[in-house]
């Protein structure tokens, strides 16, 4: 099976520092992580591979540092890594960005395409779903587990919805977004980590992705911001209720009783 996983650099939500005057996050100090469900789609996609067969290439659209990312996928298993990066893809609200990621894949030989469920920064979750209507392919979202009929050529999809399982049956080519923790991922092994380090990453540009400019980036974003701002929050006083349990709650009562509600 030829497998495409679309996978989104972000930054690690672990090491977020918010500015202590400014009150905004520090996103330049961030490491950059691949995005969490996007490792579950590796995960998912090697796997396939391991039982049928096949190739694993993983794409991102970034700067050009995201290549970091695709080669640590590789050093998980995956077999290439193309970089989609050029400055007039920067600025790309979901529309432009799904189009550019299902330019690429129309592009390369696939059966699959994998993307994560969201991500941990816009967590729009159009992405994937964009990617399929672009392609004009059927699309299974927030799946938890897949199987393969290869005699059949087709996937067999479970989603969590409200109050139960969905079944999917869905012939391929299709695009599935893989739910957060819907598989246990691997650690990349010694041999993984130098044949990641050695890999040689393809980098496409706007012209290898024979989009019009104005297609693409932010001309091609249908999403204007306009103002963005920080919330100012108040300083609030804390005070530190002590004593025993009902001396705590008695001193509670009287703080609370005095409290205007109209406030
Ligand atoms: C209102 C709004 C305004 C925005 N304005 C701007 C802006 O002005 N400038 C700007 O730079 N960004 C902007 N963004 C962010 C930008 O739209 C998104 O980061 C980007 O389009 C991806 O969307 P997402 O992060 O919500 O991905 P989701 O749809 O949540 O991602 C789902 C999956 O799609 C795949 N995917 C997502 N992004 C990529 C990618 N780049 N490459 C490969 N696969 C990918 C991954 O598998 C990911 O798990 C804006 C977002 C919003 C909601």
């Amino acid at each position: 099976m030829e497998i495409v996983v679309a996978i989104k650099v972000v930054p690690d939500s672990q090491s977020i520092i918010v500015d202590p005057i400014k009150k905004t996050l520090n996103r330049s100090q961030a490491k950059s992580v691949i995005n969490p469900p996007d490792r579950n789609g590796i995960e998912l996609a090697i796997s396939l591979k391991e039982k049928y067969g096949g190739t694993v290439t993983v794409i991102t659209m970034g700067p050009p540092w995201a290549e970091d990312q695709l080669k640590e996928a590789i050093s998980m298993g995956a077999d290439n890594g193309i970089l989609i990066t050029d400055r007039y893809f920067a600025g790309a609200d979901t529309y432009p960005t799904s189009l550019t990621v299902a330019k690429t894949v129309s592009k390369i030989k696939f059966d699959l395409v994998i993307c994560g469920e969201e991500t941990t920064d816009s967590s729009t979750a159009q992405v994937g779903p964009g990617v399929a209507e672009h392609l004009k392919i059927p699309q299974a979202t927030f799946i938890h587990s897949l199987e393969y009929q290869p005699n059949e050529k087709k996937i067999l999809a479970e989603r969590l919805v409200e109050g139960g399982i969905e079944y999917l049956s869905i012939p391929l080519p299709a695009v599935v977004t893989a739910s957060l923790n819907m598989n246990i991922v691997r650690a990349p092994t010694l041999k993984g980590r130098i044949r990641g380090k050695k890999a040689v990453i393809v980098k496409w540009g706007l012209k290898d992705i024979e989009l019009p400019k104005e297609w693409v980036g932010l001309s091609g974003s249908p999403t204007k911001v306009r103002e963005v701002k920080t919330e100012e929050s108040e300083y609030r006083e804390v005070t530190i209720l002590s004593g025993s349990i009902s001396e705590i709650v008695d001193n509670l009562y009287a703080v609370i009783e005095k409290v205007d509600l109209n406030d």
